[in-house]
């Protein structure tokens, strides 16, 4: 039966929810719903599609350093599984709710399957307020959220990563939170962890350096020379920090980079190396930072650059800020830095918009790497890593631009319809289970 609903039918399918703008969810399920129409989606797949096959929601309690237990909410939402294990990272924050993790689970499943990795997608989320806790309240933390989880984690099964104010240090108390319960060392049963730990070498920078990769891809199809493009970078964690390196080594011009205190532009290009010590040395922010005009968050978004990085958060461009931009390509760093309207604005003024589906994908796949590594006990040099990054990323822009083409959309809806289809196919040959 082929997929012939209107976009206002969905409510067939769905609850109707009032749409809210910064919905990270309501964002995804947009271009889904154009991804469906393009391919003749089958209804019924439409509707389990768009679903999450299962969402975990627990109460964390922690004794926090005072001796008074609080309790925190966490999410653990398994968006499909249909191409292998579910995979995906954790995010600590005050303001995560089970909506955008939902959106953010969905997302993965798309990556993964565009990138070609054999993994479904997931996500995990716990409210909490990480920069006011101490390292022993987050190791209780992530321990207790591990021993709850024990059940939906595994190397065969879901496999978390590190994201947002989650890291390496986390992951560990992950791998041996699940150890002890499984009575035996599941090194593979997460990803992103530290290389002493079975890491993989170059996971770290994986995010940063597809960033690079692709903004490299995007250069040639435009006939554009890195030595002549400047570059905007909003974000300076780790994949911010680390596309903005890569950038600066290729030829860039990086005049402008943003952390939570504000923007910092230099016309004569900034020194990231410089600006990633300073980080290290000042309390972990760019406060106070020398060789640099302050800036605002706004102005960075809408400066004059060639290239702008959103490697933030959600919900950054807007139709005012897509209107305002002097950026020829935009390479998203964060998942869901572009709101569905501004998409419209971006695409009428002609700029190439590389999505987050694509351009962050460098970590799951060197994520994918990393589970290979730790189920052969056969660990690869980092330059090996690195070149089969380079290619996976270079191969999975390609077709995506192909894809693109060939349906005149955008980079975006092009990147959908590969990841909804292949997901899709595999799930027509596994059939719906009685
Ligand atoms: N959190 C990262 C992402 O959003 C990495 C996920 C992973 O490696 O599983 O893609």
């Amino acid at each position: 039966m082929p997929f012939n609903l209107d976009v206002h039918d969905r409510a067939v399918y769905r609850e109707p929810a009032p749409i809210a703008r910064d919905d990270p969810f309501e964002s995804m399920m947009e271009r889904f719903d154009v991804a469906a129409k393009i391919l003749e989606l089958n209804p019924g797949f439409y509707e389990y599609l768009c679903r999450p096959a299962r969402m975990h929601i627990t109460s964390i309690p922690v004794e926090m350093d005072s001796g008074r237990v609080k309790v925190f909410e966490g999410y653990r939402v398994i968006h499909n599984n249909v191409l292998g294990p579910s995979k995906g990272g954790i995010r600590f924050a005050p303001d995560v709710t089970l909506n955008e993790v939902k959106a953010l689970a969905a997302w993965m499943t798309w990556k993964c399957a565009l990138v070609n990795v054999p993994f479904g997608g997931a996500k995990g989320g716990v409210v909490c307020p990480p920069s006011e806790m101490s390292a022993d309240e987050l190791e209780r933390l992530t321990r207790r959220y591990t021993a709850d989880l024990f059940d939906v984690f595994g190397p065969d099964k879901d496999i978390p990563a590190p994201d947002m104010n989650t890291n390496e240090q986390i992951m560990a108390w992950i791998l041996d939170t699940y150890s002890m319960h499984a009575r035996q060392t599941e090194n593979a049963v997460v990803t992103g962890k530290p290389v002493g730990l079975g890491g993989s070498l170059g996971r770290r920078e994986a995010t940063g350096r597809g960033v690079m990769t692709v903004t490299m891809a995007a250069m040639e199809r435009l006939g554009l020379a890195p030595g002549d493009c400047t570059v905007a970078v909003q974000g300076f964690g780790n994949v911010g920090s680390i596309a903005a390196e890569l950038l600066a080594d290729q030829g860039c011009t990086v005049v402008a980079v943003s952390d939570i205190t504000g923007g910092y532009y230099n016309g004569k290009g900034l020194d990231i190396k410089k600006m990633q010590t300073y980080v290290q040395e000042n309390g972990g922010t760019l406060e106070g930072y020398p060789d640099a005009e302050q800036i605002t968050n706004e102005e960075l978004l809408t400066l004059d650059a060639d290239v702008l990085v959103p490697a933030a958060k959600e919900d950054q461009i807007d139709e005012e800020i897509a209107e305002d931009t002097g950026a020829r390509i935009i390479v998203e760093g964060a998942n869901g830095p572009t709101l569905p309207e501004a998409d419209t604005v971006l695409r009428d003024k002609g700029v190439l918009v590389i999505p987050d589906i694509l351009a962050n994908a460098g970590g799951v796949t060197v994520s994918y790497f990393e589970w290979v590594q730790d189920r052969q006990g056969y660990f690869w040099t980092e330059e090996r890593v690195n070149q089969r990054l380079d290619r996976m990323m270079q191969d999975a822009f390609a077709k995506v631009y192909e894809t693109a083409e060939k349906h005149d959309v955008s980079l975006r809806i092009g990147a959908y319809v590969m990841g909804v289809r292949k997901v899709a196919e595999a799930l027509r040959l596994r059939g719906i289970y009685a």
